[in-house]
């Protein structure tokens, strides 16, 4: 089965919102095995919705569309699309006393123009709106299904998984998506390791899809039942985990922070990170993990040489003598973090972000990263490129990274 998205409305074609509904649309399609062949979006213009609407419904099975039930006079979604299937449009009462109830139930009363709200395509299905005045529908145009959601998302969805989700035909096909999130090595690094034992281009399908720093390897496997396509994508994701050892933290939606948190966890230690050029990043990310709260003791953002000295007790003379974005500086920041906070473990990051604050010596991008744990302190320098957020947000991973690495030593995976 293939399927055509169309999003209608002037804000989504100037890109004043990004269409986020085609996007969860597709996702939800793919997980149901259909085929999604493309997105398009329209203005609030009648010929033009009717024309993209039959220009979708003539290349798929399934239209879906948003955006343009509303009440107001730029709301011509259920017009067009009534023309597009050569049906009159019809009253459907059920929902015109449910969108009265609506305004009852603020104590107002319902405005004329909201009737519209309440008609649809003759020979078409109502799909009830439980949370707002804009109900959908579906109607036939040539041999496609189409049907109708309002643009906003929250109601988009629950119409989706409520109204349309019951009413799709069996697909017979079974898409199923494994994902290797990876850190520390290069896409073609990457790609080179696993071509050499897997076949890329066949089924799963094999795709890279790198974002600052993290790469993640997506397998995609095309079967009739999901029970197949989870035997094909097993022993692939198995043998490509394997292939690339340490380089993957985790597998789908897992976060660089969430493999810390959970190695933080599974070994019992504590944390505290002292950061500089990343301004709180690492902390923040961290605190983005439910349940952190009983390994990450405390974190610092010492921008200035004196805060590195009063709150980690760094040594004054070591921002004259090897400067304050240094293997030393990142050191004693880690250590004095470690002691100061009693964690197992202290973090310190200093580094020039830019765009200013280069020398020849120390270009922007230089990074330095410390982690003090009982045993030891790791070292290590990174030159990273980019723009400013782009190089905090490398640190930041980087320094993750060094926890998680340090910590895989001594729990094991
Ligand atoms: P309403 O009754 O709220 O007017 P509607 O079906 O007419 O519903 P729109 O007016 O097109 O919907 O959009 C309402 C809001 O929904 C927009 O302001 C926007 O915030 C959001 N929205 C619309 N289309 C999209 C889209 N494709 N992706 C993400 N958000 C969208
Ligand atoms: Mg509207």
């Amino acid at each position: 089965m293939q399927a055509f998205i169309l999003s209608v409305g002037d804000e989504v074609v100037t890109g004043q919102i990004a269409d986020t509904n085609a996007a969860w649309l597709s996702q939800r399609l793919l997980g149901l095995g259909v085929v999604v062949l493309g997105h398009a979006a329209v203005r609030d213009v009648e010929a033009e919705i009717i024309a993209a609407v039959r220009r979708a419904a003539e290349r798929s099975d399934l239209v879906l569309m948003t955006g343009g039930l509303g009440p107001t006079h730029d709301d011509l979604t259920r017009e067009a699309v009534a023309a597009a299937a050569g049906t009159p449009l019809i009253n459907d009462p059920a929902s015109l006393e449910h969108i009265r109830e609506i305004f009852a139930a603020r104590g107002l009363e319902m405005p004329a123009s909201n009737a519209k709200q309440a008609t649809f395509p003759q020979g078409g299905d109502v799909i009830f709106n439980p949370g707002g005045t804009a109900a959908g529908f579906r109607v036939t145009v040539g041999r496609a299904s189409v049907f109708v959601l309002p643009g906003v998302p929250s109601e988009m969805r629950a119409m989706f998984d409520g109204g349309i989700l019951p009413l799709l035909p069996e697909t017979h096909t079974a898409i199923v998506v494994r994902m290797l999130k990876c850190f520390g090595m290069s896409e073609s690094m990457i790609a080179e390791r696993l071509g050499r034992i897997l076949d890329l281009y066949g089924n799963p399908r094999v795709a890279f899809l790198p974002s600052a720093g993290t790469i993640t390897v997506k397998f995609t496997a095309t079967t009739a039942t999901r029970a197949e396509a989870t035997a094909l994508l097993e022993p692939m994701v198995g043998r490509a985990a394997e292939a690339l050892g340490e380089v993957v933290f985790g597998e789908d939606d897992a976060t660089l922070q969430s493999a810390v948190a959970r190695l933080l966890k599974a070994s019992g230690k504590t944390l505290a990170v002292a950061e500089s050029c990343t301004g709180g990043l690492v902390c923040h990310w961290l605190t983005e993990v439910p349940g952190i709260s009983e390994h990450l003791l405390e974190g610092a953002v010492t921008y200035s040489n004196a805060a590195k000295t009063r709150r980690l007790g760094v040594p004054p003379a070591l921002f004259d003598t090897v400067g304050a974005v240094s293997e030393e500086v990142a050191r004693a920041m880690a250590e004095g973090m470690r002691e100061q906070s009693g964690a197992d473990l202290g973090l310190g990051i200093t580094g020039i972000a830019g765009p200013s604050g280069g020398s020849p010596e120390k270009p922007v991008g230089t990074v330095h990263i410390a982690l003090a744990t009982p045993e030891r302190t790791v070292h290590q320098k990174w030159s990273l490129v980019g723009t400013r957020t782009l190089i905090q947000f490398r640190a930041a991973k980087y320094a993750l990274n060094l926890i998680r690495l340090e910590l895989l030593r001594s729990v094991g995976r």
